[in-house]
């Protein structure tokens, strides 16, 4: 098992993966990260959630000089809010190091970027468009680029940045280094990898494992936004009432914050990461062990090897880097012919990252919808009436007949009663979490791709494009150029009808003055494009169109 202490990145970069609470590489880092820092080119495949933006950022970190004239590495994503994510990680693990990193995206007024890339940049994160747009106003110079990121080339080549990129890749130098990662490798990533790559290490992580040791665990998922995790998770404790769990998280940060949250909304729970003494960890393990805690909050690391035999439930807070150590936490239950349950929080991004791990382990995670206020107060009452009935079987309330007997001569029985019950539930249930979570529907079968929204009637409006096949324009040229410029994903992109001429898109009503303006501004096809709002056939003379894209 390698550790990052083994990698030998420059001290600046340990000091910041030390500070993050990194405590060991996931396996796809482990993997890449040695032949990349000696220089190969590489081909990863690896989902989002396995860990890769920093599988590729701290090998190009390690290449760096900061501070040179123009930017050394570049890293070309397909959305904005990657370019945006994949930034704040690379300048977060470049910090200690004085890395200055720049994302650049359409949307976002093209002068600030000029401005900061005048100042000085090092390493830039790019949407192709973007990209494409600065090396025409020569505003950025790719001549001392040392390392060429291809982040989600999958997805860069569905949203039609194949010429973008071809276009881009005629201004690096030739003595590079490139480094390309997609969650799948269709035939079409083969032609860039030929072109691009030269001689490639290949790394993809394992899939084959035996689900045989996990059999009797029952597994779920459920899809939550991060923002929502914590709720969520307080609402399936309530609901499953686990005798004992572990809860994983990726850091050690993840697992001190957790833990916090989970005392303060009154749960015992303890956390356990590398970064505590010895002692720490045996004052915590005896808690465990004894019953004191029923929520053990950990790393990968600071579990491994434990052994807790009353462990009802796995909790996996953060989807693990990878299928082997989903099969190691789930393992931690279900043993000695014992039922467990593994529960998972996926967040909506990576919804890839579960399927690879149900093909790794050949069984079935059933993506459930998360249990309801509504599903929750029923449990909670349910828990009251199970203590009503314990107390009633234990007989021994004698001496409250004087209370009741008193209250009697004002109210009647059945009042009396309902008054107790509401006293009781409120003294066994804990604050009431009754926080609203949006609900990410969960089919039993989930899409590769978030399915397209359908909108409400009269939410949407549809855009006059004057640019359609003459222009060779494709429908994926215009989702690209539309998600690559403005707030929009391509999901929230309606109906695309393309005729010789010209072309319409059907987006949010919201976003219609956004959209017009940033299309205005952009080049489509390497070509500017009237855009207006599209009039129907009743308001203006020209003809609808008819073609289907
Ligand atoms: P990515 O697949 O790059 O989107 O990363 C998924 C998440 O894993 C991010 O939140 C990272 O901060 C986190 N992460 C990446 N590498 C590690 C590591 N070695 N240990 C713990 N967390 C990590």
């Amino acid at each position: 098992m390698t550790s990052f202490a083994e990698l030998e990145l420059r001290p600046e970069l340990q000091r910041a993966l030390d500070a993050l609470g990194y405590e060991e590489p996931t396996p796809i880092q482990r993997e890449t990260i040695p032949p990349l820092l000696s220089g190969h080119d590489l081909v990863g495949q690896a989902a989002t959630g396995t860990g890769k933006t920093a599988a590729f950022a701290l090998p190009l970190l390690q290449r760096i000089v900061p501070g040179g004239d123009a930017p050394q590495a570049l890293v070309l994503v397909p959305t904005r809010e990657l370019a945006i994510q994949v930034a704040e990680a690379i300048q977060r693990y470049g910090r200690e190091l004085g890395a200055r990193v720049l994302a650049i995206y359409g949307g976002q007024p093209i002068q600030r970027q000029m401005r900061a890339l005048s100042s000085g940049v090092d390493v830039v994160v790019a949407t192709p468009g973007r990209a494409i747009d600065h090396l025409t106003r020569r505003t950025v110079d790719f001549g001392d680029l040392r390392t060429v990121v291809l982040d989600e080339a999958d997805e860069m080549l569905d949203m039609g940045f194949a010429e973008d990129i071809e276009a881009i890749m005629q201004e690096v130098p030739k003595e590079r280094q490139t480094v390309l990662f997609s969650a799948t490798l269709p035939a079409r990533i083969d032609g860039l990898v030929r072109r691009y790559l030269s001689d490639p290490v290949k790394v993809r992580i394992h899939r084959e494992h035996s689900g045989a040791e996990t059999s009797r665990v029952r597994q779920v998922a459920y899809l939550v936004p991060r923002a929502h995790k914590a709720s969520a998770l307080g609402r399936l404790l309530d609901i499953e009432a686990p005798t004992a769990a572990v809860i994983f998280c990726r850091t050690r940060e993840e697992v001190d914050s957790l833990g916090e949250t989970l005392g303060a909304r009154g749960y015992r729970a303890e956390a356990l990461h590398g970064g505590m003494t010895q002692d720490q960890r045996d004052r915590v393990m005896g808690k465990v062990r004894s019953g004191a805690t029923e929520l053990l909050v950990a790393t990968d690391v600071a579990a491994r090897g434990l052994d807790i035999d009353h462990l009802t439930h796995v909790v996996n807070f953060d989807l693990p880097s990878a299928p082997d150590s989903y099969v190691h936490r789930i393992g931690r239950v279900g043993r000695a012919g014992r039922e467990g349950v593994a529960i998972t929080l996926v967040e909506p991004r990576q919804h890839r990252l579960l399927k690879t791990i149900e093909k790794a382990t050949k069984q079935k995670i059933s993506v459930e919808t998360l249990p309801t206020v509504a599903d929750l107060r029923a449990r909670r009452l349910e828990l009251t009436r199970s203590a009503l009935q314990e107390t009633l079987r234990d007989d021994d309330y004698e001496q409250y007949r004087v209370v009741v007997d008193n209250l009697t001569d004002e109210y009647d029985l059945v009042q009396v009663a309902l008054a107790a019950v509401k006293l009781a539930h409120e003294a066994t249930i804990g604050g009431p979490d009754d926080e609203d979570i949006p609900e990410v529907r969960a089919s039993a079968e989930p899409p590769d791709r978030p399915a397209r929204e359908r909108p409400k009637p009269g939410s949407t409006t549809t855009i006059f494009v004057s640019l359609g096949h003459a222009a060779k324009v494709r429908p994926q040229d215009l989702v690209g150029a539309i998600a690559n410029e403005t707030s929009l994903s391509g999901r929230q992109i309606g109906a695309i009808e393309i005729t010789h001429k010209f072309s319409t898109v059907e987006i949010p009503k919201a976003a219609e003055a956004e959209v017009i303006a940033a299309l205005q501004a952009t080049l489509i096809k390497g070509r500017k494009a009237r855009v207006e709002r599209y009039k129907p056939p009743a308001e203006r003379p020209s003809r609808p169109p008819k073609e289907k894209a």
